[in-house]
């Protein structure tokens, strides 16, 4: 038979091996996709639900580092071409191990889910909210003017150290967090690893001075001209071509 005429579909969906995947999401509380099983629809639902998987973290339900360092690195292209401000805010829970050694881990996981759940509500629904590693968090701030970036930062501050956490035992804790923050370079094609560096340089600032405390990173005005902006521009157009 001549198979131009007929070809064969690529792959019959009933034979790839999917009860793992499956399992994982069902394991993870995810919805499975409604569709008639094994169709396109349901097999791209399946995906859908596996990249939403591994891009959050377990824990809190935010987005994991992974899918923060592709969120930064888009916001840094963004940034090159629109030269809007962008703030980058690091947040760390201060003196975290005296609660796991005092309270227990599971009352730490607690306070941990607290936190993210204090930060993810103060900020707006266009940042980018992850749990970048135990017990420390990464916020990315699109289109965010230096003003605002010191108020939301000190509001996440006053958030987090006014919220008490009930354990299992039926205490009640409260813990603060450090904030570090920097403004991605206006108009500069930078890096993702340069901008982290530089926000994190803002939390050791924040924690040595103290705690429970923000420093954000003074913003330095752009000397670009209107002109070079346009030449800029033009040039990381020219790149992604
Ligand atoms: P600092 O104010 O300098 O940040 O002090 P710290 O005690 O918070 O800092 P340190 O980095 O020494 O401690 C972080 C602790 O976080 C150590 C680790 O046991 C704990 N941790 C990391 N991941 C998790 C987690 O997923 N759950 C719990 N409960 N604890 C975690
Ligand atoms: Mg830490
Ligand atoms: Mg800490």
């Amino acid at each position: 038979m001549d198979s131009s005429l007929h070809p064969p579909s690529l792959i019959d969906a009933r034979d790839l091996q999917l009860d793992l995947a499956l399992q994982l999401l069902q394991q993870a509380g995810a919805l499975l996709p409604e569709a008639e099983p094994y169709s396109a629809e349901w097999l791209q639902g399946l995906l859908d639900a596996l990249c939403d998987l591994s891009s959050k973290d377990a824990l809190t339900g935010l987005v994991n580092r992974r899918s923060f360092e592709m969120s930064l690195s888009r916001e840094v292209d963004r940034v090159a071409r629109s030269g809007e401000p962008a703030l980058l805010l690091m947040v760390d829970i201060d003196h975290f191990k005296a609660v796991n050694d005092s309270y227990g881990h599971v009352a730490g996981d607690m306070v941990i889910q607290a936190v993210a759940r204090s930060i993810a509500q103060t900020v707006r629904p266009m940042d980018t909210v992850a749990r970048v590693g135990g017990e420390e968090f990464a916020i990315i701030l699109p289109n965010c003017p230096s003003t605002y970036g010191a108020t939301v930062a000190e509001r996440l501050r006053e958030r987090v150290a006014e919220q008490k956490v009930e354990v299992a035992t039926g205490q009640m804790l409260q813990v603060t967090v450090s904030l570090g923050g920097a403004f991605a370079p206006q108009w500069v094609r930078s890096s993702s690893l340069l901008w982290i560096e530089r926000a994190d340089r803002q939390l050791y600032r924040a924690k040595a001075e103290g705690r429970n405390r923000a420093c954000l990173e003074p913003q330095t005005d752009s000397l670009v001209s209107a002109e070079e902006k346009g030449m800029l521009f033009a040039v990381t157009q020219q790149d992604s071509e």
